[in-house]
């Protein structure tokens, strides 16, 4: 077993390809964990991203992961309707600008990436970790990335627990109230039920750390 220091630009694609077939498997769970908490389409919404995203591979690789990131930021937006669009377009467009020219990311550089992203996402939003939304899925894997370069952990270490960051911060947004986005509407009656976009969240974290566990064999 090889070790992996670096996200390489076809582990970016390899990421970004295995989140789309779990977003599109998701769908109907996603869309009725939207039906308990907001408008029960965040599934329809973020599978026609996936979709449009899966058509844009095919096209010639990106030169660096700026580029990439970029791409796949810009195609999100122009197509998943409803607040996550521009959110989890938000977050890839934050990726590329750390990332821009560089082919290669060590854990330092996706450590800022991300903590990059979660500010561009609390900014777009306004939502604080607590109001049961996709922040409380991203901010405790940003923590535990931060964590991850203090302590030198290796890149897939750093992943993998980031991603249990993310899966509890997820599990704990049953017991919060929606206070942001179409899920506020429902006010108590979303409590009980997780957040449709920390469980998508979820989702992204745990195929990059998959993807990095695959590049690793
Ligand atoms: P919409 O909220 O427009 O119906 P989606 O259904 O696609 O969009 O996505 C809903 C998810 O988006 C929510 O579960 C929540 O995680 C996230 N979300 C909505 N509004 C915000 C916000 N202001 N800040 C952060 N995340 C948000
Ligand atoms: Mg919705």
């Amino acid at each position: 077993m090889s070790m992996v220091t670096e996200l390489t630009i076809p582990m970016a694609q390899n990421w970004l390809s295995e989140f789309c077939k779990a977003v599109i498997e998701l769908e109907d769970h996603l869309n009725e964990l939207d039906a308990a908490v907001g408008d029960g389409e965040h599934g329809s919404n973020l599978s026609n991203g996936a979709r449009a995203l899966q058509e844009s591979f095919k096209g010639p690789q990106s030169k660096s992961l700026g580029e990439f990131f970029e791409f796949a930021g810009m195609t999100i937006i122009n197509s998943v309707g409803g607040a996550s669009g521009a959110l989890y377009g938000t977050l890839l467009l934050r990726l590329s600008d750390v990332t821009a020219n560089k082919t290669t990311a060590n854990l330092n550089i996706m450590s800022q990436a991300f903590d990059s992203a979660l500010e561009g996402i609390m900014e777009l939003g306004r939502a604080k970790p607590g109001d049961k939304t996709l922040v409380d899925a991203l901010h405790p894997a940003v923590s535990s990335l931060i964590a991850s370069v203090q302590n030198s952990d290796d890149l897939l270490g750093a992943f993998t627990k980031a991603c249990h960051a993310a899966e509890l911060g997820c599990a704990k947004t049953a017991q919060m109230e929606a206070r942001k986005g179409r899920g506020s509407y429902q006010g108590e009656r979303s409590i009980g039920h997780v957040d449709p976009g920390a469980t998508s969240m979820t989702s992204l974290f745990k195929t990059l750390s998959n993807s990095i566990d695959f590049f690793s064999k």
